[in-house]
């Protein structure tokens, strides 16, 4: 059994030397949509400081709807989706991974049924899947018509992005 991290001891060094964000004059209502994979945070911190940022597996839109409606109420009418190479959700299926939970949850049907319901929406091609993302969002109901809406792929070895919509 893990133990938890004690955060309040990790950020003793951060804490130390730790000055409030002021996004005055340089908020400028953007967004970006991206994977919770670990390995974009260096460029979510250095590139993206100010940006108001949505982070799900895989970064895709469908999760991140609520969040661009909430933003554009603090004025994000930019909003940029960016997927990334060699991410978790091009490596399984939604039914590998239903399967894999069942499996380490044998005979729990409140747990079958729950992922069985699930959608974990399997990236099978990251350029088709950004520019997929990019066309839900920009014909959503409840997306502003004015937000611009882009579409990126993050390279992880590299650290460049390239726009592909
Ligand atoms: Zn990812």
């Amino acid at each position: 059994m893990s133990t938890a991290t004690d955060y309040a001891v990790e950020s003793s060094e951060f804490t130390a030397s730790y000055k409030p964000s002021d996004i005055t004059g340089n908020y400028k209502g953007t967004m970006v949509v991206i994977c919770i994979d670990p390995r974009v945070n260096s460029f979510v911190n250095s590139v993206l400081p100010y940006t108001v940022v949505a982070r799900n597996a895989g970064g895709l839109s469908k999760s991140a709807v609520r969040d661009i409606v909430v933003s554009q109420e603090i004025g994000v009418r930019d909003v940029a989706v960016i997927h990334h190479t060699d991410c978790g959700m091009t490596h399984f299926s939604s039914e590998s991974l239903r399967q894999k939970i069942k499996q380490d949850n044998p005979d729990d049907s409140v747990v079958a049924k729950l992922v069985d319901e699930m959608d974990f929406d399997h990236i099978e091609d990251l350029e088709v899947s950004v520019k997929s993302d990019v066309k839900y969002l920009k014909e959503h109901a409840l997306v502003k018509k004015e937000t611009k809406i882009t579409g990126w792929i993050y390279d992880i070895k590299t650290g460049k992005i390239t726009r592909v919509d």
